[in-house]
Parts: structure tokens; C-alpha cells; sequence
């Protein structure tokens, strides 16, 4: 029992050494790097919270429907500058704090549609998986931390490990829909048995083409799910 005890205290002093650490390091970086409003460069924020306040009222969710998928929400559109700068730094400059900003906006989106998105169903969030290789190189998969703020503001479970990538795919960026659709076909697997859930919401960043969130949806959907939804924070077009 004493013995337990002392192995929780160790624990817990190493876990406070991290956090400690993780703070240290965050002071150092923002002294180092600071950081400025991508918007309106007051220094101290990705996106300063009055410029966040602005592009919330400018943004404008679009709902549509897709092969296999009930109904998409896009957040936003791709062609705003500062929702394409925020993804790009998430996606490719790796600032995983991004992930807060988008975390506000879908705080609004379960705001305006949460009570039709949540009607008694047993729901469950899947965001759409990356192959391992990228997941390595990134150090985290943007769709999850999207899906885990969806999770967070629906009070859904989310279900990170349901899906893998089993195949790495060749980039999507300028083949056309049918080569896309090529290029996913047998790209995803499901790793767990989604027997009580009846509907699905998939979590992406930007919705293109859309063939990425098709393929999965298909292979959900012959896993006997009877709705799958899209929710994704820019569609592109
Ligand atoms: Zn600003």
C-alpha cells in the first residue's frame, strides 16, 4: 500500500517536473520566437482575440450533401485569407496552438447546430486518420485535434484509433476527382467494431474534392453505419 502510495507520489513529481518544463519551454519560445496577429500583428497571439471576434462574424458555415455523406458542414470557406493562413500554419508549419483557434469556431458551430447534430442517436467522432509515416513527421494529426474540440463541445466520444490509414497515399493536390478517388480506394481500414453507433461524424481540416471523406464514409457505411456526417473547418472549391 505504502509502496503504491510512493509510486503515485513519483508519478505525480514527475508529472508537475513536465508540466513545470512544458511551461519553461513555452516562455523561452515565445521570448525567442515571439509571436504576432497574423491579421493585425499585435504581438502575442497567432490570431489576437479582437481578430478572432471578426473573422467569427465573417465566416459563413455551408452545408451540402456528398456521395455517401448525409450532409457536410464547412465552417468556413478556404478562400478567406486568415482561415487558409491558420490551416497552413497547422497543416504544414506544425503550430498545433492553432488547433485553440479552431477549437472557438466550432464552439459556435455546436452553438447553432448542436441540438440537430446530437437527437438522441448514439453518435461517435472520427477524425480522418493519417498514415503512421506522416502522423511521425508531423508529431500529431490536425483532423484529431479538430475532432477531439468537436468531442470536447458535443460531449461526444471520439474515436481516434477506429480507423487506420493502411496505405500511404500519393498527395491529392492537383490530380482530378476520379485520379483522387483511385488514389484512396483501399486506403482505409476499420480497426473496431462500431456496432452501437448509428451515426458517425468525421472531422477534417479542409474538404476539396471531397473523395478523402467519401472513401472513408464508404467503408463505414458497409460497416453497417446507417449516417455518416462531414464537419470540416474550410471547403475548398
Ligand atoms: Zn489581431
Amino acid at each position: 500500500m505504502v509502496g503504491g502510495r510512493g509510486v503515485l507520489a513519483v508519478k505525480f513529481m514527475i508529472g508537475g517536473a513536465a508540466r513545470l518544463c512544458k511551461i519553461f519551454l513555452a516562455i523561452s519560445r515565445d521570448l525567442l520566437f515571439p509571436v504576432f496577429c497574423i491579421s493585425c500583428r499585435v504581438e502575442g497571439h497567432w490570431l489576437c482575440p479582437p481578430c478572432l471576434v471578426k473573422l467569427q462574424s465573417e465566416i459563413k458555415q455551408q452545408v451540402f450533401q456528398h456521395p455517401y455523406l448525409d450532409k457536410v458542414f464547412a465552417l468556413a470557406d478556404y478562400k478567406n485569407e486568415i482561415i487558409a493562413r491558420l490551416i497552413h500554419l497547422l497543416k504544414y508549419e506544425y503550430v498545433e496552438e492553432i488547433g485553440e483557434i479552431f477549437e472557438k469556431m466550432i464552439e459556435e458551430f455546436v452553438r447553432q447546430n448542436g441540438a440537430a447534430i446530437l437527437d438522441g442517436r448514439q453518435i461517435a467522432i472520427i477524425p480522418i486518420p493519417l498514415h503512421k509515416k506522416r502522423y511521425l513527421e508531423r508529431g500529431f494529426n490536425q483532423a484529431e485535434l479538430l475532432a477531439k474540440s468537436c468531442g470536447r463541445c458535443l460531449n461526444v466520444p471520439v474515436l481516434s484509433k477506429a480507423l487506420i490509414r493502411s496505405r500511404q497515399t500519393k498527395t491529392q493536390v492537383g490530380l482530378s476527382g476520379a485520379e483522387r478517388r483511385n488514389n484512396l480506394q483501399g486506403a482505409f481500414a476499420l480497426r473496431q467494431s462500431l456496432i452501437d453507433i448509428e451515426r458517425v461524424i468525421l472531422v477534417d481540416d479542409v474538404f476539396t474534392t471531397g473523395s478523402t471523406m467519401e472513401e472513408v464514409a464508404r467503408v463505414l457505411r458497409s460497416a453497417g453505419i446507417h449516417e455518416v456526417l462531414g464537419v470540416t473547418v474550410a471547403r475548398e472549391t
